[in-house]
């Protein structure tokens, strides 16, 4: 099956990586052309380029507004497309704008399906990524399924076009939440003379463990190497999707609009070119702020 796949970041190059060692045809594009060389015959010079031929378009770009840019604005990758091919985006991106490009896709004969995806740079390398598909049906889902199960280890259907992407924010929200307060409770717990790493053991143990207390704190938070792979930015932008979707709905979430305001205010402070896992650094930064 001929495969395009447009977007070579963190998460997107070990996917790629993968679907070329498992005998896919693939034809790879990026912005950024330093990453030609480490594709050789593979790499495309634009998306539409790529995407000529190709039976399923992979996108797996910052942000939603990009994918579309990449399909239907300058990139022009869904004109190149034959009618009939796939796209999947694995982006974490708006579900309301998934809804409005699967309809503009459709148009020209173009199905879009939204599979963004879980378990960071780590389970991409292994394809072991937990996909959480929208707007399949078992027909679609079986002909992409030897796709998706080159990058995912667990492949969960969620609903119509969009669901995914609603899902994805969704469980990120609650992700940024957990982490905020880990970090505090750190922080707490240091101030009161607790050894760090003997306080994360308990929790970890404990009816405050997660997944980010596993595996963020653990491994980047504590040792503050602050390297997970997944930008502040990104996260960000994450927890943005769902607060955005609460407005949409006009609920009252007071814990996703705090959390929201929280991330907004250390992108602000840390800048662009910061780990997600250095919010630790935003907490400990405002320890004595008045309240
Ligand atoms: P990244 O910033 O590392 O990579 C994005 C890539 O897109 C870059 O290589 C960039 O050059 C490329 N790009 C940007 N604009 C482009 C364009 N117009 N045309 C072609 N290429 C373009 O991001 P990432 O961490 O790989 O994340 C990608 C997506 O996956 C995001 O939506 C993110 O929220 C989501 N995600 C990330 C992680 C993670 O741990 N990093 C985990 C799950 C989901």
């Amino acid at each position: 099956m001929r495969i395009a796949f447009i977007g070579l970041g963190m998460m997107g190059r070990p996917m790629a990586e993968r679907l070329i060692a498992g005998g896919f045809s693939v034809r790879v594009n990026d912005a950024d052309l330093g990453l030609a060389d480490a594709f050789g015959p593979a790499w495309a010079g634009t998306p539409a380029e790529a995407a000529r031929e190709a039976e399923v378009l992979i996108t797996m770009l910052p942000t939603g507004g990009i994918v579309r840019e990449v399909l239907l604005g300058t990139g022009e990758a869904a004109l190149a497309l034959p009618s009939g091919a796939v796209v999947i985006d694995c982006s974490s991106s708006e579900a309301a704008g998934t809804v409005a490009l699967g309809a503009d896709l459709a148009a020209r004969g173009i199905t879009l399906v939204d599979a963004p995806v879980s378990g960071g740079v780590p389970l991409a390398r292994e394809g072991k990524l937990t996909l959480m598909v929208g707007g399949t049906d078992d027909t679609l889902l079986a002909r992409l399924g030897p796709i998706l199960g080159q990058i995912g280890g667990r492949i969960v259907p969620v609903g119509p076009l969009g669901a995914g992407h609603a899902a994805k924010a969704i469980n990120m929200a609650i992700a940024a939440c957990t982490l905020a307060a880990t970090c505090e409770g750190l922080a707490l717990g240091a101030r009161f003379g607790l050894d760090p790493a003997t306080l994360l053991e308990v929790i970890n143990n404990s009816t405050g463990r997660s997944a980010v207390g596993e595996t963020v704190i653990r491994n980047h938070v504590l040792p503050r190497t602050y390297a997970q792979g997944f930008a502040l930015a990104l996260m960000t932008k994450d927890v943005g999707l769902a607060d955005g979707m609460r407005g949409y709905l006009g609920l009252h979430l007071p814990l996703l609009e705090a959390t929201h305001a929280q991330w907004r205010d250390a992108l602000a402070e840390l800048g662009t070119a910061t780990d997600f896992s250095e919010y630790n650094r935003y907490v400990e930064n405002h320890l004595e702020d008045p309240a």
